[in-house]
């Protein structure tokens, strides 16, 4: 192992370096400096890759685009690598890569491990898409759900004292009032049951913490949001260790879900800014956050960097960046958000966040539209809720866009 590791330049180079570097060096088979877009669908066999095959190294030899194609093998590597994860698989949008973890830990879980621990245990905050995802999908198919609030130790282990659940599922720092999962905790508590933890990463991204590092069996993004960075390509990746992947792998050979070369080219570009990128997303949210906590019209701001939030410590414990989303409630309630939007002149009014540019959007009427007034009060979102997808111009042009939408909205 020494010896693989004195020869690999990349050994003990920190995320920055990996972003640009990991997944593709020139060599006598392309001297690019950039790995090129390949868009060939099937790909001339040899006797070295029939080799391969038999040996069950299907998945690194490029046979047919659904498998793998060698775009997608850069984008993969690299991720891995920024992952700390021996393998990845991308998938064509965050939901594809989503449902294969789910569907890969359940097909170990059940039959294998515990017969009839097919119950998925998953954190009550979600992302809206993947609740409609274990609701509609899994549910509909037998499978038990059991929702425990992911800021809640205690929570998670009546949950788990059911003695059936085989999968857990929870976000790394959910949406939008940005709860951080304690990994490790909860991860010692699903290995004690014999359980698979899955962790969607979107909003921590491997900069700020390596969820896998953490415990987690399974790590997903949707790379639609901060691995991509532009909004500019849907994208997903699940890693894990190599059984893990080898399986995930299958999957999406089998439902189909594979991201498209230009897509996969697209996302890796945007990795290679990924570490510089998470610095200047953090270092705005900041700006913000504080800026927003000192305004009279402001009632109150979500964001783990802030020494009030609920997640400041573990955030302190397990993150080496606080984020760039940020959350916050006018004072003046619900009336005054059309407001309050109209006001705005940089930031755009729209879904998803981790791009450069910063967005706002209403939680209530987007993301979390289905939840009932009590849900909302459970779930700690109270009236007149932005949440911010902090982008990466300069923090100060940021602040003056929401100082002017702000003035005159206090009371
Ligand atoms: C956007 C998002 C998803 C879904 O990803 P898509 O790329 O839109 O399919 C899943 N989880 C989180 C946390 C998200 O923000």
């Amino acid at each position: 192992m020494n010896s693989a590791h004195e020869s690999d330049p990349l050994h003990g180079c920190s995320p920055a370096t990996l972003c640009v570097h990991a997944g593709y060096r020139p060599g006598p088979a392309s001297e690019g400096v950039v790995a090129g877009i390949e868009r060939s669908t099937t790909f001339q066999q040899n006797p070295a890759s029939y080799a391969a095959i038999r040996a069950g190294r299907g998945p690194e030899v490029p046979i047919y685009a659904r498998y793998g194609h060698p775009t997608g093998a850069v984008l993969e590597r690299r991720i891995a690598a920024l992952e700390g994860t021996p393998g990845s698989v991308a998938f064509s949008s965050g939901s594809a890569a989503l449902h294969a973890a789910l569907r890969a830990a359940l097909s170990v879980t059940r039959p294998v491990t515990r017969p009839g621990a097919g119950a998925v245990a998953h954190a009550r905050q979600l992302y809206g898409g993947s609740l409609d995802l274990l609701q509609q999908s899994l549910a509909g198919q037998g499978t038990t759900l059991r929702a425990f609030d992911v800021g809640d130790l205690d929570d998670l282990e009546r949950v788990l004292a059911a003695g059936d659940v085989g999968v857990v599922l929870c976000e790394s720092v959910s949406n939008p009032t940005l709860v951080v999962a304690d990994l490790p905790a909860i991860a010692e508590r699903c290995r004690a049951q014999g359980a698979t933890l899955i962790v969607d990463a979107t909003f921590s991204t491997p900069i700020a913490q390596r969820a896998a590092a953490q415990g987690a069996d399974l790590v997903m993004h949707s790379a639609t949001k901060y691995l991509g960075g532009h909004s500019d390509v849907t994208a997903g990746v699940v890693s894990g260790n190599a059984e893990w992947t080898a399986r995930v792998w299958e999957l999406r050979k089998l439902y189909g879900g594979c991201l498209d070369p230009q897509a996969a080219f697209l996302l890796d570009r945007g990795l290679k800014t990924l570490a510089l990128r998470m610095r200047a997303h953090a270092e705005g949210a900041t700006r913000l956050a504080a800026f927003l906590e000192s305004h009279a019209a402001v009632e109150r701001v979500h964001y783990p960097g802030l020494q009030g939030h609920p997640s400041h410590d573990t955030a302190s414990r397990l993150l080496s960046l606080p984020g760039g989303v940020v959350a916050f409630e006018l004072g003046a309630g619900d009336e005054a958000l059309p407001r309050f939007l109209a006001r705005l002149r940089l930031a755009l009014d729209a879904p998803s966040l981790g791009g450069v540019e910063t967005l706002v959007s209403l939680p209530t009427v987007m993301s979390h539209a289905k939840l009932s007034e009590a849900q909302r009060r459970e779930a700690d979102m109270g009236p007149g809720l932005v949440r911010v997808s902090v982008g990466i111009e300069d923090p100060d042009d940021v602040i003056a866009d929401f100082e002017r939408a702000l003035a005159g909205l206090s009371g």
